[in-house]
């Protein structure tokens, strides 16, 4: 993933080339049209004329008169042979420097989240999956001897999700997204996800089985950027965590990356299908006794959605 600093190098990047392809297109045009580099000669000698006429006396409104024809016959003379001679910026907002008057460029921002929707492994079709999409009615509102009905539970839980997002730099615990396959539990850490990418955070979502293969594949690569980045998103979602092989070697380094997320306050959400007795057979103490130490334990339960919504033609 790019860093902010290193997107604004991006940019002072491609200002700078742009500047730069301007500048060779114009010395182009000149050795073709010597006129050209008469007409400025002469509209910088009338300018130091003008300027001298200023300080002293008489005759500043001649040469001014002088000087403004000048110009207009370069124009002329560039629309007629149809010389373009300025940079090409994709933004005329702030010329591709990603600063606009008002500070950072709309551009810039676009960008950003842009990059890290790619690096967030997301796909794009998921990200109808949103917290205005939600569909309360695919919930039932029968309790069936829960405290809460599946509906009231599920709003509890919507509720924390979008606090988490909103208090994302404050907030000090993480999610933990527990129940049976096809109770929401997807949808709605895209949500989450989607929420902060859109907020200019850098997400990472992957599934449990994938992130355990991509350890593997790493484990003796030199370069560590890419295992870097599970350590240093500003949220890592595991989805599907008790599906997948692990390792003594993944085991410790899901530890590893929980610990120093932990410490460096870099957010967690992870979903299981496991239930605590589960959780607690599949994985080692460490692992463990953080999960219970510092999440949120959402329980996800109710009708399989996806059953649900087929029934119902939806
Ligand atoms: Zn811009």
């Amino acid at each position: 993933m790019r860093k902010t600093e290193e997107l604004w190098g991006v940019f002072a990047a491609r200002h700078a080339e742009a500047v730069y392809e301007a500048a060779e297109r114009r010395e182009k045009i000149y050795k073709e049209n010597p006129a050209l580099p008469e007409l400025d000669r002469k509209i910088t000698d009338a300018g130091a004329r003008y300027c001298l006429a200023l300080a002293g006396e008489g005759e500043a409104d001649a040469i001014k008169e002088e000087l403004t024809a000048l110009q207009k016959q370069k124009e002329e003379f560039l629309a007629a042979i149809g010389a373009d001679l300025e940079p090409h910026f994709a933004c005329s907002l702030c010329q591709d420097t990603g600063m606009a008057e008002e500070g950072m460029c709309e551009c810039f921002r676009r960008e950003r989240i842009a990059e890290n929707f790619r690096f967030s492994n997301l796909e794009q079709a998921l990200t109808e999956q949103s917290f205005e999409n939600f569909d309360w009615s695919l919930f039932s509102d029968e309790a069936q001897g829960k405290l809460l009905s599946p509906r009231e539970n599920m709003k509890k839980i919507y509720t924390l999700c979008k606090e988490f997002v909103e208090h994302f730099d404050h907030i000090r615990e993480n999610l933990l997204f527990v129940g049976a396959t096809g109770l929401g539990k997807t949808y709605l850490s895209t949500a989450v996800a989607k929420a902060l990418l859109e907020k200019g955070k850098s997400v990472i979502y992957i599934s449990a089985p994938e992130f355990v293969r991509r350890l593997e594949d790493l484990r003796f690569k030199d370069d560590k950027t890419d295992l870097e980045q599970f350590f240093t998103a500003d949220l890592l979602i595991l989805d599907d965590l008790g599906t997948e092989n692990t390792t003594a070697y993944t085991m410790a380094t899901l530890a590893d990356i929980i610990d120093q997320r932990l410490r460096t306050g870099r957010k967690i959400l992870f979903s299981t299908n496991l239930n605590l007795d589960g959780i607690q057979k599949a994985y080692d103490e460490r692992v463990v006794s953080r999960l219970l130490g510092n999440f949120f334990y959402c329980y996800f339960y109710g009708e399989d959605l996806r059953i649900k919504a087929f029934k119902e033609g939806k």
